[in-house]
């Protein structure tokens, strides 16, 4: 099963991509923990990235682009994978669309997950991130429940940064829902509610949702 999750910055990709990991044994494969993890290891594309994400914008296509192609061709991708903060912008997706073609596969599904802009802003002004899992709470948190760790606020999750998302977002990202709908691959799905609320919905729109035990 290949998918893609997709949504604006706060829209749950994440926390819904990892749940399908979980249940489908598949890889959940989301750019910008890739960028964090280069970050942290304070490699040469890590220091190149740090600032343009701090900031709230996008690193280039071509960076971009060349993550994913090695990340495709890892093997553990055989049975599928959960892509999830790439594409980005429509050269992202044209450039995975060919790269799919190369290596003869093709998305399931593409899964849209659908919030509103003030709720968007409420939910990433103030996150807190478990450095560990990268799992996100809500503001005022400050122990990770899974681990104990002290959580952490994203840079990019600072007021100005957020605004900047939701901003790139719109002009550079929204542009790819009418390009996967034309082909008839969008399951759109409501995504404000309780995590539990929403994972039952992206089962269903990725034909899961049967309610039958290991489905
Ligand atoms: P995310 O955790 O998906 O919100 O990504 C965090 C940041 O990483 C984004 O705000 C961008 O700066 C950068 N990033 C992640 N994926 C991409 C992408 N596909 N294209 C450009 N920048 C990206």
């Amino acid at each position: 099963m290949n998918l893609l999750l997709y949504g604006p910055p706060g829209s749950g990709k994440g926390t819904q991509a990892a749940m399908l990991h979980d249940r489908f044994d598949i890889p959940h494969i989301s750019t910008g923990d890739i960028l964090r993890a280069e970050v942290k290891s304070g490699t040469p594309l890590g220091k190149q990235a740090q600032p343009i994400m701090a900031r709230g914008d996008y690193v280039p296509d071509d960076i971009m682009i060349g993550i994913i192609r090695n990340r495709l061709a890892q093997p553990d991708t055989a049975n599928g994978f959960i892509l999830d903060g790439f594409p980005r912008t429509i050269p992202q997706a044209e450039a995975l669309d060919r790269l799919l073609t190369e290596i003869g596969k093709e998305f399931d599904r593409v899964v849209y997950l659908k919030v509103e802009t003030p709720e968007l802003v409420k939910r990433l002004a103030g996150r807190m991130t478990c450095p560990v899992d990268q799992k996100t709470y809500p503001p005022g948190t400050t122990t990770c429940p899974t681990d104990g760790a002290a959580l952490i606020q994203r840079e990019d999750d600072k007021p100005e940064a957020v605004k900047q998302r939701i901003e790139v977002y719109l002009s550079k990202t929204l542009p790819l829902l009418d390009y996967y709908r034309s082909r008839g691959l969008v399951s759109e799905v409501e995504g404000v509610g309780t995590i539990e609320e929403i994972h039952p919905r992206v089962l269903k729109a990725v034909g899961r949702g049967s309610g039958v035990a290991n489905s």
